[in-house]
């Protein structure tokens, strides 16, 4: 068994491999840690690249990959590369779930009973809420789209990103993913996170490594404490939580990570339950 196996079946690290496949989205949400938007650099993690990483990550013994942006789904040939990923690890892939038209639904379609997870942004139950942090017409495609992946034996996962929502609405809201076909074991809740445009808008809470779960991620930049780590503010990459600027081999960002997380004093762990 490697260390890092060692580790993860201790509970010591998370078991899933975190990739940034790219920077670049239809959106530009208020709060995006990362400054997406259709014209940013962006940033891309090739095919074979997302590939190797997870045989790598397999070897080494993480569990599961994650692979996260920007929006994945710009990638053409993402649909083909998360079905040869899943034949490696399973995988959840992070989307805005607004890009699914009848042709990308079908190229999706084979995820079903596959171990493949789309977890998809969905922050108010109001339209015009949910709209204002993410964009005209977002809510709309996003209710269209869960279902009709959900019919499709896809399976979905809701996100809802928020700084605060009262108990009226979070009913709603859960009466709402439950009527989409989502259950709850499936709705996760975070706060905001200070990184990225959130900052220029005082928005979400603070985040140091020790609120965060130590779970490795690649970027195009290098490999970081946590998938908020490779953040981007005033188009500069936020090199806070930068574990290595080498990803390659695997094992070297992995063990460094690993001796970070072993030296941390004991008590000290994750106090903002983020996800
Ligand atoms: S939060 Fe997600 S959907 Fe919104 S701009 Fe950023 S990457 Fe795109």
């Amino acid at each position: 068994m490697t260390q890092v196996a060692e580790a993860i079946a201790s509970g010591a690290l998370p078991g899933r491999l975190w990739m940034y496949s790219n920077y670049h989205c239809n959106l530009a949400c208020s709060y995006c840690l990362t400054e997406s938007a259709p014209k940013v650099a962006k940033r891309e993690l090739p095919a074979e690249l997302l590939l190797s990483l997870a045989r790598e990550a397999k070897e080494l013994g993480f569990t599961s990959v994650g692979i996260t942006g920007g929006e994945p789904f710009l990638l053409p040939h993402l649909p083909d590369t998360i079905e040869r990923l899943a034949e490696i690890l399973p995988v959840i892939v992070l989307t805005n779930g607004t890009l699914f038209t009848k042709e990308r639904l079908q190229r999706v379609q084979r995820f079903a009973g596959k171990p493949v997870a789309l977890q998809i942004s969905l922050d108010s139950p109001d339209a015009v809420v949910n709209d204002t942090m993410r964009g005209p017409h977002n809510f709309r495609k996003v209710i269209e789209a869960i279902p009709a992946l959900v019919e499709r034996g896809v399976q979905v996962r809701i996100a809802t990103t928020m700084e605060e929502m009262d108990e009226s609405d979070m009913v709603r809201l859960c009466a709402l993913h439950r009527e989409l076909g989502v259950p709850d074991e499936d709705h996760i809740v975070r706060p905001i996170v200070r990184r990225g445009r959130a900052v220029d808008s005082a928005m979400g809470v603070e985040a140091q490594a020790a609120d965060l779960p130590p779970e490795l991620t690649i970027s195009a930049d290098g490999a970081f404490w946590s998938p908020f780590g490779p953040t981007v503010h005033s188009g500069a990459l936020d090199t806070d939580l930068l574990v290595s600027r080498t990803t390659s081999p695997l094992q070297r960002p992995a063990g460094i990570l690993l001796r970070l997380v072993q030296g941390r004093p004991p008590g000290e762990d994750s106090k903002l339950g983020i996800k």
